[in-house]
This record gives structure tokens, sequence and C-alpha cells, in this order.
């Protein structure tokens, strides 16, 4: 097989990479936070010699994310630079803090930007907006306009009304969102839950790993260390590990695979789960439902490779 064809075969390599979990806010519905106060940070050098290695090893996209990346603003540009000298498709996700006045705005953005940053997203919501003035949101995203960056709002929500207040804000100002479910994980594991029914959709998840400043590396970010009863999402740290090898990990496992290519949902209904039970889930609860029961596992990893795969249509 020439390189040519190996290359059309790989899978294309994303992740998120956490560089410090530590944060200047602290928002009521966080994933990224549990209730722990402890937070850590990687070293810059050890980081710059993980980019390096992400890069020898294919991976074609690499999201900063974790804790607020731009409180290391200065080691994040540093990676930046690396990813554009290595071709890699960068993505800082950040709160906005920084964009308190137009200059201090445009300061930041002409930074990542000059420093090959290949897309900003900010985050809004009614939890985010309680510590940072959501004008800082428009601010950035207008410096953004200005420096031909590209950039997009990722709008968390839990789809009740109390959101409509901040939809109709981003949409009077005509910026660029994207609402997201929030994730009754970390702090919005004690949240009450609207009650949702869903189609019978297939609930399929790309899973980009997520790599911690620990270097522990879990098979998607926002389940990563939750699952504590079967730790079905820890691939490995990179102490004692590729990242080669971890990547090849969360690529072959038979089970994340499915996945990936099945969706939730058909398992769900193979393990026995009814269909009208099934459509009450959001992903990642029914996600957890499958793979952190220790009994449930052990039973879908035995069919991985024979009546599980031919649970389809
Ligand atoms: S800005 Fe992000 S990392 Fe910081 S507390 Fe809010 S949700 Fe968590
Ligand atoms: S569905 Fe599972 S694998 Fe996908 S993001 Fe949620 S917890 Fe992670």
């Amino acid at each position: 097989m020439n390189s040519t064809a190996l290359d059309i075969n790989r899978p294309v390599r994303n992740i998120a990479f956490g560089y410090s979990t530590q944060c200047n806010i602290r928002c009521g519905h966080c994933v990224a936070a549990d209730a722990s106060p402890n937070t850590s940070k990687m070293e810059i050098d050890r980081a710059k010699t993980i980019v390096d290695e992400m890069a020898r090893s294919k991976v074609t996209g690499i999201s900063f994310t974790a804790g607020e990346p731009l409180l290391y603003y200065d080691d994040i540009c540093k990676l930046l630079q690396l990813c554009k000298a290595n071709r890699i498709y960068s993505r800082v996700v950040t709160n906005g803090y920084w964009a308190k006045t137009p200059d201090k705005a445009d300061q930041v953005v002409a930074g990542l930007w000059a420093s090959g940053l290949s897309q900003l997203r900010l985050s809004f919501s009614r939890w985010h907006q309680q510590h940072i003035d959501a004008d800082n949101i428009v601010r950035a995203a207008s410096s953004c306009q200005q420096h031909g960056l590209d950039y997009f709002i990722s709008f968390v929500t839990d789809f009740s009304k109390n959101d409509d207040t901040y939809e109709q804000f981003l949409r009077r100002h005509s910026l660029k969102f994207f609402p997201e479910p929030v994730i009754y994980f970390g702090r919005a594991g004690d949240f009450d839950r609207p009650p949702v029914s869903t189609d019978y959709r297939p609930n399929l998840c790309a899973m980009n790993p997520y790599l911690t400043p620990e270097l522990d590396m879990y098979a998607c970010c926002d389940g990563a260390d939750r699952f504590s009863k079967t730790r079905f999402l820890y691939l490995g740290s990179l102490r004692n590990n590729s990242v080669d090898a971890l990547f090849r990990k969360s690529e072959t496992l038979a089970l994340y695979q499915l996945i990936r290519t099945m969706g939730l949902t058909s398992i769900a209904s193979f393990s026995g789960i009814p269909a009208r039970e099934i459509v009450q889930y959001r992903k990642c609860e029914l996600c957890e439902k499958l793979f952190n029961s220790k009994e449930t596992l052990r039973m879908l990893t035995a069919s991985a490779a024979s009546g599980l795969t031919s649970w389809h249509r």
C-alpha cells in the first residue's frame, strides 16, 4: 500500500487540548470544572513537545479549551504559532473576559490572528453572562470580523424560555451563533432537567479525544473522567504512551467505533432499553447509562464483534 492510500484511509485526528483548567469565573453549569477547587496547568515546554508530536502523528485540528485558555495568552500564542508552522487547524475556546473595551478586544484578537489562530470560539450563555458583560462578546466578534478571523459563538442553552432574551441579543447584533445543549455533568450535574422526548434519532458522536493538563487522554471531552465506575472513556497517559498509540486506541476500540457509526440509540435498543425510554434521554446521559455500568459495558463489549454489529436496519 503506498503512502497516498494510507492517507486516504487515515481517520481525521482532532483533539481538545486542555492546557490549564484554571478559569477566572465560575459558571454555574460548567462541565470542565467539578466541585473541586483544584486547578492544574501543563508546562509550556511540555505542551510544545506534545504539539510537535501531534503534528508528527497527523493530528489536523487542535482546540485549546478546558478552563479559560487566554489566562495564559503568551503561552497559547506560542502554541498557536507551532500549530500554524505544522499546518494544524487551531481553535481557542474563550469566555471573552478580555474584550472589556474595543481597544483591548482588538489587541488580543490581533495577537491571536498574528499567531496563526484559525478560529475563535466565544462562549455565551445565561451562566457565562452572570460574570461577563454580554457586550464583551459583541466587541470580540467585531474585532474578529475586522481582522478577518473566523469566529462563532457557542450559545449554551437548556432550550428554556429563560434563554430567549440571550438568543434575541445575539440576533439583534447579527452575530454568528450555534446553540449547544447544556451537558448535565460537572456543576450542571445537580440541575433540574426539563423532561425531553426526542424522535428516534441515532445519537452518533464524533468522539474527539481530550488531553488534560496532567497528560491524561480521554476518548471525549464532555464525558472525560466522569464515567467513574468503568473509566470507559480513559485512553491512557502521555507519560507512558505516545500520541499516536492513544489515538489508535480511540480509533480502533470496537465500542467507540460503534458510537461513531451506529449511534447510541441503536446500542441502547440492543441492550434492551425500551424505545419509549430511549427517546427520553439526552445524548451524553444515554452514553453514561450504557457505559458507566460495569454490567452493561461487559455485555456490550462481548457483543461488539457479533450481535451488536448486526443490530441495524
Ligand atoms: S468560562 Fe468555561 S471553563 Fe470557565 S467556568 Fe465558565 S464554562 Fe467553566
Ligand atoms: S455522547 Fe458519550 S462520547 Fe459523546 S460527548 Fe457525550 S459522553 Fe462523550
